[in-house]
């Protein structure tokens, strides 16, 4: 698995790569008052401490907390989709479209477990290669 990423660009900043080739969510935390945020800050958003954020890396498991089905979007993007917000075991909040499930409120449940997963957005950047995207997929996906 350590080498199926190779070459791909991360979709977004806070999507990694660390050095056996294994992709995740950046994330920070506040030293001060430990509130979790996704991505790198030097500010807390919380608290307004400017001298603890750490660096690290997000859960990769949490749960539905809110959704929309999304009907129209960009040229060429598919829909309807689910763009969820999900709570993240270990804390952090993130965005990102919810796979495999139906985009139908009746069969999405707020706090359903899901997980993170990386995979080939479809798109190529001006080079030819492949963006790496993180998408969640219900836990037992
Ligand atoms: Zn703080």
């Amino acid at each position: 698995m350590s080498n199926s990423y190779e070459g791909m660009v991360p979709s977004v900043p806070y999507l990694k790569i660390d050095s056996t080739g294994e992709p995740y969510i950046a994330g920070s935390q506040c030293g001060k008052c430990g509130q979790i945020f996704f991505g790198e800050r030097t500010i807390c958003a919380r608290c307004a401490d400017r001298t603890s954020m750490q660096a690290m890396r997000l859960g990769e498991t949490g749960k539905l907390y809110a959704y929309t089905v999304i009907h129209r979007s960009f040229p060429g993007v598919k829909t309807p989709f689910v763009a969820a917000t999900v709570e993240l075991d270990g804390g952090g909040v993130l965005k990102g479209t919810l796979l495999e499930v139906e985009p139908d409120p009746a069969k999405l449940a707020f706090d359903m477990p899901v997980r993170t997963v990386f995979r080939d957005s479809g798109q190529k950047d001006q080079d030819g290669r492949p963006y790496l995207n993180y998408y969640f997929v219900p836990a037992g996906a």
